[in-house]
């Protein structure tokens, strides 16, 4: 590991402004950046730690949602006893995350800035478009069983690791920040990821200095809720594929649909079209293909990664199954 400066900030103005100059990050629980900069793949001149900052509670808003700090730990997140009763998708979704341990350090905001769990952007001897800007992709004709199938280009096919944003995807999260300048932006949770394109090493459309200090909640949608997830292992696993899904049905008919994706996409998978194949029917089979339809449109495998089309496709049908009772 290199050396680095080490600063512990006070107020968020503190902390933008801390971000100036050099290479900095931010730091808050250290769950992933710690390792990147143990095999020196994040190589930061200086840490500026946020974990003192007053963002570690959950409040309520007017419009009947949550505002979470962007320092409240996953583990805090899940107990809460509203997000509990009016969320449990999102609960769900960090509870399948990481481990117990990991989930009493991680924050809110390092979570949706966590980094991929390609293979081969933690091996510095491959290639990687992600790590080196134009040095190649090493997963292209390498191992691929962990990588994306939605959402890919020919520069990057990694998947985002979070399940917790895919929950948050589904609920219409809105991500608060502050920039440097003092600007404060409200980011819709679907525009904050970036696809990777040309440019994999940009992943997020945060600016230079920014500071995620709040994930807001509107209002809980109607209908049941669910959150589901395929793993290698039962416990301490990324998804192959996992789904969030809202999903409301009045008098036979479905009236609202929400649905996210982990695992299969390069960043939190949402499409419109899925949901479109579904609200204003009943909840049959032949609607229920026709959303899986729109899902995989565009799906593309690469070898290794090949079953997760039909993995994601059993996955949704079993989840829309459950959430409507339709069998
Ligand atoms: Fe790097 Fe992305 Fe290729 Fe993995 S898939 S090696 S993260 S460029």
């Amino acid at each position: 590991m290199r050396s680095f400066d080490y600063c512990r900030v006070a107020s968020p103005e503190h902390a933008v402004a801390a971000m100036a100059e050099g290479h900095p990050r931010f730091i808050a629980g250290g769950t992933n950046l710690l390792d990147l900069m143990k095999l020196e793949i994040e190589t930061p001149d200086r840490l500026v730690d946020i974990s003192r900052l007053a963002l570690g509670d959950v409040e309520n808003t007017d419009a009947g949602g949550l505002l979470i700090g962007a320092l409240v730990t996953n583990s805090d997140l899940a107990a809460d006893a509203r997000v509990r009763a009016r969320y449990p998708v999102l609960a769900r979704a960090l509870l399948a995350g990481a481990s117990p341990q990991l989930r009493n350090k991680a924050s809110v905001g390092g979570n949706l800035l966590q980094r991929t769990r390609c293979p081969y952007f933690y091996d510095t001897n491959m290639a990687c478009n992600k790590r080196a800007p134009g040095s190649g992709c090493a997963a292209l004709g390498g191992i691929t069983r962990s990588h994306a199938i939605l959402g890919t280009s020919e520069h990057c096919i990694a998947t985002h690791p979070s399940d917790m944003a895919v929950a948050l995807a589904a609920l219409d999260a809105v991500v608060v920040t502050l920039a440097p300048d003092g600007d404060r932006r409200r980011i819709a949770i679907g525009d904050f990821h970036r696809l990777p394109g040309q440019t994999p090493h940009h992943e997020t459309v945060l600016k230079r200095g920014e500071l995620i200090t709040h994930v807001e909640l509107p209002a809980a949608p109607p209908g049941r809720q669910a959150y589901r997830k395929v793993r290698d292992r039962a416990s301490y696993a990324f998804a192959l594929a996992s789904v969030a899904a809202v999903i409301a049905v009045e008098n036979g008919v479905v009236t609202s649909a929400r649905l996210a994706f982990g695992g299969i996409a390069t960043k939190p998978w949402r499409d419109t079209a899925v949901e479109a194949a579904l609200v204003g029917h009943a909840p049959t089979a032949e609607r229920f293909a026709a959303a899986v339809d729109a899902l995989l449109a565009g799906a593309r495998g690469h070898g290794g990664n090949d079953f997760k089309i039909p993995l994601a496709r059993r996955l949704l049908l079993a989840v829309l199954r459950d959430l409507t009772g339709e069998l």
